[in-house]
């Protein structure tokens, strides 16, 4: 399959990359503004290889994207790019009306333009893969219930109502238009190249450079998380298999609370990479005050993606995290330059949220 991955720079397009472009039988363009969460050094890996391509380009720009696509022969849309964090979306909300919304709009456009200008036997291949997220379905209350494919969208953050407009464009190109759609919604993701403002890098570093670790409110938040590469594998398997005009929901079943992901990073660190003083890192936690809107409980009904397409975590949580601030501890020249760079850890809006 010839696939175009919008955001391939970024951390879950990135995992996506990667994991398409192992397999000789694909072709994979990556499409990427390299907006400040976009780092082409997270695809070291494949950057030589003859079945992947980069290509700086923004996603509202229809006419390059459209060129692109007859350019390349590409069957698969795997749409990634998005801004994507949600306490830069309550500072700043223009950025992710623009690329959420109207990206994932003109990226649309020029697939109906390119779709519609396919033979018969080259439109049965062709797929526009949505990729979003479960802060569309809104809040849970901490006690019960999960997210299924059916459950209202009510979303709570400028970032979530805005994935939520494109997924909603998404349908609509679907029904109204005949674009071969398929959509999925996944849970935070976790692992190896994750931009350190996110929680799980932002506590593993912070720690490491003796800083304060910051959680929000009483940290009692909880999460259901999933390691990235298992992710870009669920992904793989929706773009080629999913039915069209369906949604699947993606998750690990590792529900936690923040607290509890913020302790147990200070516990992998203190047995990995003790403190000199001897204390653990758990000293560093600093409660502070809580995001305006912010959900308490994400849970996913992942049952439909394994029942239809075969798909299942590899990893659990605990196994997942320890892989994960191994490769914190080994990966400093992907990181270092990141933090020189941002001074995250001085930036108001960066308190450590996935
Ligand atoms: P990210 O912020 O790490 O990467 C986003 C990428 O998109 C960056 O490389 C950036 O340069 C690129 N980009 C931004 N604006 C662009 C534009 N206008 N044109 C072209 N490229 C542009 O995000 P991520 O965490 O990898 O998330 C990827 C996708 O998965 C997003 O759509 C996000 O909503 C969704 N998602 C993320 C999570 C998560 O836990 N991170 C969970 C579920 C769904």
């Amino acid at each position: 399959m010839r696939f175009l991955v919008t955001g391939g720079a970024g951390f879950i397009g990135s995992a996506v990359c990667r994991h398409l472009a192992v397999n000789p039988e694909h072709f994979v363009l990556n499409v990427d503004k390299l907006t400040y969460a976009g780092n082409l050094a997270s695809l070291k890996s494949i950057q030589d290889f003859p079945n992947y391509c980069f290509v700086k380009a923004d996603i509202r720009d229809g006419e390059r994207i459209s060129a692109l696509l007859r350019r390349y022969d590409i069957n698969i849309v795997m749409h990634l790019a998005a801004e994507s964090h949600v306490d830069r979306s309550i500072d700043g909300p223009e950025a992710f009306i623009e690329t959420n919304i109207v990206g994932t709009f003109r990226l649309l456009k020029a697939a109906r333009g390119y779709f519609e200008s396919l033979s018969g036997g080259q439109r049965e291949h062709f797929r526009f893969h949505h990729i979003s997220t479960d802060e569309v379905y809104g809040d849970l209350p901490f006690d019960s219930g999960m997210f299924t494919e059916d459950s209202p969208y009510t979303p709570s953050s400028p970032y979530s109502a805005s994935k939520a407009a494109s997924d909603h464009l998404v349908r609509a190109w679907g029904e109204t238009y005949g674009l071969p759609v398929v959509l999925s919604n996944c849970s935070n993701n976790y692992g190896p190249f994750h931009f350190p403002e996110k929680l799980i890098p932002l506590v593993t570093l912070n720690g490491l450079a003796e800083l304060s670790l910051p959680v929000y409110g009483k940290g009692e938040n909880v999460r259901d998380w999933l390691f990235v590469e298992d992710h870009a594998a669920a992904l793989e398997k929706v773009a080629m298999g999913g039915k069209i005009g369906e949604s699947y929901n993606i998750g690990g079943n590792e529900e936690r609370q923040n607290i509890q992901v913020v302790k147990t990073i200070c516990a992998l660190l203190d047995e990995k990479h003790p403190r000199a003083n001897g204390e653990s890192y758990s000293e560093l936690i600093e409660m502070v005050s809580d995001r305006p809107g912010h959900d308490r409980r994400y849970a996913i009904d992942a049952s439909k993606i394994k029942r239809d397409l075969g798909w299942e975590p590899s990893i659990n949580f605990e196994d997942g995290l320890s892989k994960t601030i191994d490769w914190y501890l080994q990966n400093e020249w992907w990181w270092g330059p990141i933090r020189e760079r941002s001074g995250y850890e001085r930036l108001g809006v960066l308190k450590g949220k996935n």
